[in-house]
């Protein structure tokens, strides 16, 4: 499925391929920190579609405990996060792009879970909590 996307404030635009198949929710703790919410949401590229039309990415290299490193990309001016990737440049990488940067959103819907011992316990009780249509 080809898609697009960019960041809040415009400066960072691109596209790429994704397999709907396999949109995944993550609650790791390096996700929750790294999105600022309570699980990052992501959709794997099709291995070396990804382009950068736009802007260029700041990167943050992480190091994970198990010492493997994961090249996290996002906006250097209003701090959206793309997508993360491995750190070498191997033309026929895949990218792990944030879901909530991706213009067709509405139509990744997540097919399964990882990290779901570290989820957030109140998740489950979401469809129960007040609600209001704006604001
Ligand atoms: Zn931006
Ligand atoms: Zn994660």
């Amino acid at each position: 499925m080809k898609i697009d996307g960019g960041c809040h404030c415009g400066h960072i635009a691109y596209e790429a391929e994704v397999d709907p198949a396999k949109v995944l929710i993550c609650h790791c703790t390096d996700c929750q920190t790294l999105s600022g919410s309570a699980f990052r949401t992501v959709a794997f590229t099709e291995p070396g579609t990804f382009k950068v039309r736009s802007g260029e990415l700041k990167i943050y290299l992480k190091t994970a405990e198990s010492g493997n490193k994961r090249q996290q990309s996002f906006c250097p001016e209003c701090g959206t996060p793309i997508f993360s990737t491995s750190p070498d440049d191997a033309p026929d990488k895949v990218h792990s792009l944030r879901v909530g940067s991706i213009r067709q959103r509405d139509t990744l819907i997540p097919k399964r879970q990882s990290w779901v011992r570290s989820s957030q316990r109140w998740l489950g009780g979401m469809p129960s909590l007040p609600g209001s249509e704006r604001g």
